[in-house]
């Protein structure tokens, strides 16, 4: 499958003086798939992200993007193809409405004001905030601002979307919309990246998951061959198995030719035929 990022042997030191937060990273990112970035605090999933979307360059070693070697001259224009979504919205807000706020990106990429501003409320209603427009984001809930971040991403309209850590600090309703709005914009031929300690997320979400940890990538494979088949990768990483996993691998027979279920409605079914009597064990 075609990649949209390849890092070949990545290194970043933020100081020579401390252990490299990138240590020779090496894993591939399919294009237009789902993928999931896992890792404890401290692992490299920051660092990676500002080196997908231009901000870092690499000490040593290669990023590719789309085919081509991200390079000094070409490193600044990512920005244009990457849209990142941070963990804290308040880390986007710029400005006083809602609205020039969305508009601030597609501004900033030369856009006329007039187009920013088509954008910013064609991003808006298709997240459903139109109603949001004139409001002063530094007063919206944690919930509705993170939407505005998604949003001013969106404008810009970029082929990539970075979300860190998208469910932090989100109730379920919040989490809900956040996952909706992640597979409205598959629906709009982005690959989408996220960052995330989230493991359910992953089961019923990612296609691809990569798992780090300091600064190395111990393993690039589906949600099912992570969960099912090499578990230990994630006790290395200090992470958990997602809930369903954590209930049924230490019930599921090893003699069972069905796999064991990963996503919450695959549990449903196992449940749901045990229950009513068509089975009577595991
Ligand atoms: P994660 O996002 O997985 O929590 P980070 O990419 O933020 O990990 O951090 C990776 C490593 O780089 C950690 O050891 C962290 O302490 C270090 N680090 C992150 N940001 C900085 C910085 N601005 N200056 C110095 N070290 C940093």
């Amino acid at each position: 499958m075609e990649p949209v990022f390849v890092f070949n042997q990545v290194r970043y030191h933020y100081n020579n003086d401390r252990a490299a937060a990138l240590n020779g990273m090496d894993f591939e990112i399919p294009l237009g798939q789902k993928t999931a970035i896992v890792g404890p605090n401290g692992a490299g999933k920051s660092t990676l992200i500002f080196h997908m979307n231009g901000l870092y360059a690499c000490t040593s070693g290669e990023v590719w993007f789309k085919g081509e070697p991200v390079s000094k001259a070409n490193r600044s224009g990512l920005v244009r193809h990457v849209g990142v979504v941070f963990q804290d919205p308040d880390d986007q807000i710029i400005s006083m409405t809602v609205r020039d706020d969305i508009a601030f990106g597609p501004a900033q990429l030369g856009l006329s004001a007039a187009e920013a501003f088509r954008r910013a409320d064609e991003s808006m209603e298709l997240l459903h905030i139109s109603h949001l427009a004139e409001r002063n984001p530094h007063e919206l809930s944690f919930g509705q601002k993170k939407q505005v971040a998604i949003a001013g991403v969106l404008a810009m309209d970029p082929d990539v979307v970075i979300l860190d850590e998208p469910m932090a600090f989100l109730d379920p309703a919040g989490q809900k919309r956040v996952q909706d709005i992640m597979n409205l914009l598959m629906d709009r031929g982005k690959t989408v990246i996220v960052a995330t300690h989230h493991m359910q997320l992953v089961a019923e979400w990612a296609d691809h998951v990569i798992v780090v940890k300091e600064g190395l990538c111990l393993g690039s494979l589906t949600p099912r061959e992570l969960f099912c088949e090499r578990p230990y990768l994630l006790k290395e990483a200090n992470l958990d198995l997602p809930p369903v996993l954590q209930l049924f691998s230490g019930l599921w027979g090893e003699e069972r030719a069905e796999p064991m279920p990963v996503t919450m409605e695959e549990a449903r079914a196992v449940l749901s035929r045990l229950l009513t009597n068509k089975e009577d064990t595991l």
